[in-house]
């Protein structure tokens, strides 16, 4: 539209600098590849504002259309006078200027142009009402900036305007400016909201709106591909029916982890909430629904790893004096028994050697196993050291811990093991430790230390048995 302003107003200033009629009619040529074009630019500006979109190609060629054929009419005016019927020159204060008969078509532009004017205004008017008349808003200055043409206008047509001049293009220059302010000073077609919305709808995270009577209000796909109750059918109607959202809805903290099973799979959710307020009403809630299981998987992967021995499956040091800390812990509590079993493989050395190191990784795997089989759930089996295993046995007096290590070493003793058809026969001995813990008298590591004394025992006895701490 600047440009078509331009080139009309470039003509015109060259048609009041002419010096003879030949000019005058060259340059009023030259204007009419500006002046019917400011009207649809202007149009197709408005158009845009309006109805928050830019117009289609139809709409585009019909706005055109007129603009075109006035231009055309223009240029040919010689053989039809559509335009003008007669262009003569007159001399005025030194000025030669331009005397022109309108011929019919010079009235429908006239007539186009205040059609699109007035639409323009009663658009930019429109928005301007429904902000309730700001000042200083987008639709304030659009609408300031839409009455000018129409204005000057007027104050040419009334006679009004010095030398007679058409100050149209003074006034759209006018407009240009004020535009030039709503549309770099504001957000023209409220891009933000646009922007908004599609980050609503396409946000990975799920977004539920809900109001202070739980009833749903908004969400997004991704909280649908979430909570398949979520439906559109449903908005404005109390989501607490729902199972999964009374769980939301008595949380009291504003971050919570939920979990829920989603097509089949359960799925960690962290969900984060924060309160609507209007005029410092609770109006509602908005939840943020993010899915957490792949931190969750690796946060349990990373824990199993640091706490497990991956070749037998039990606890490694690591994890054995965790639990062993708690047990101790929720024993002393109690005043009750504990015992502790330390087992080690007679002349391990012995069978690596003689096997190979992959049959002596065998080996542990089967101890390992033979152990856990003998066991309570309760029970804390550990890997302590390279062959060396420790059992903590909560509430087991001498009696039961010698159950449990005799039932150990003796299937250990008497199962043959086949590996690459060798077979590897083994014994183990055990140290036991068992104690009464009621206050702070014994730390794991003593207790531990006293386990491993017995075991030496049984080694020095000659190994295949068990023995107590003195
Ligand atoms: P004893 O306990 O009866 O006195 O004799 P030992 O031969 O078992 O003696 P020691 O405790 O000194 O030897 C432990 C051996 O266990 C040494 C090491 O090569 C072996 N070992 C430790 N960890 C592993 C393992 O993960 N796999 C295998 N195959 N061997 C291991
Ligand atoms: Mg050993
Ligand atoms: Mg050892």
């Amino acid at each position: 539209m600047c440009l078509a302003i331009a080139i009309y107003i470039t003509g015109y200033s060259f048609e009041l600098k002419a010096d003879n009629i030949e000019q005058i009619k060259f340059f009023l040529k030259m204007e009419y590849f500006g002046a019917p074009f400011m009207s649809a630019f202007w149009m197709i500006f408005a158009y845009k504002f309006h109805f928050k979109k830019a117009a289609s190609l139809k709409i585009t060629i019909m706005i055109m259309v007129i603009p075109f054929l006035t231009l055309f009419f223009n240029v040919t005016n010689e053989y039809h006078k559509l335009i003008y019927t007669n262009v003569s020159a007159f001399e005025f204060e030194g000025y030669l200027l331009a005397k022109l008969s309108g011929g019919p078509w010079y009235f429908v532009n006239i007539a186009y142009a205040y059609l699109v004017q007035l639409f323009g205004m009663s658009v930019f008017f429109g928005a301007w009402r429904k902000n309730g008349y700001k000042f200083g808003t987008q639709a304030y200055w659009m609408f300031f900036g839409s009455i000018w043409p129409m204005s000057v206008n007027m104050i040419y047509i009334a006679g009004l305007s010095p030398l007679n001049l058409d100050l149209t293009p003074f006034g759209l220059s006018l407009s240009a400016i004020f535009f030039y302010v709503a549309l770099f000073r504001y957000d023209f077609l409220e891009l933000k909201e646009i922007v908004r919305d599609v980050t609503f709808s396409e946000i990975n995270e799920g977004i539920i709106v809900i109001d202070d009577k739980n009833r749903l209000i908004d969400f997004n796909k991704s909280a649908k591909n979430i909570f398949a109750w979520l439906d559109l059918k449903r908005i404005g109607t109390d989501v607490s029916i729902f199972k999964e959202c009374q769980y939301i809805l008595k949380q009291k903290t504003d971050q919570f982890e939920m979990e829920i099973l989603n097509k089949g799979t359960q799925k960690y959710y962290e969900i984060r909430t924060s309160v609507l307020n209007e005029n410092n009403n609770n109006v509602g809630r908005v939840y943020f629904i993010q899915d957490i299981s792949r931190q969750k998987e690796m946060i349990q992967a990373l824990n199993n790893m640091a706490s497990y021995d991956f070749q037998t499956q039990i606890y490694n040091r690591r994890g054995l004096m965790e639990e062993a800390e708690k047990e101790l812990q929720r024993s002393r509590r109690l005043g009750h028994y504990i015992s502790i079993l330390m087992i080690d493989i007679d002349h391990f050395k012995l069978i690596n050697d003689k096997h190979g190191h992959l049959a002596g990784d065998e080996v542990l795997k089967v101890l390992a196993k033979a152990c856990k089989d003998r066991i309570r759930r309760t029970d804390i089996l550990g890997r302590y050291g390279g062959e060396e295993f420790l059992i903590i046995l909560p509430e087991a007096n001498k009696e039961d811990a010698f159950r449990v290590a005799k039932d150990i070493q003796e299937y250990i003793a008497n199962t043959e093991l086949v590996f690459k058809d060798e077979i590897i026969k083994i014994t183990i001995s055990i140290g036991i430790e068992t104690v009464i813990i009621n206050d702070e008298n014994f730390s794991v590591n003593e207790l531990i230390n006293n386990a491993d004394m017995a075991l030496y025992q049984a080694k020095n006895n000659g190994r295949n048995q068990i023995s107590f701490s003195a």
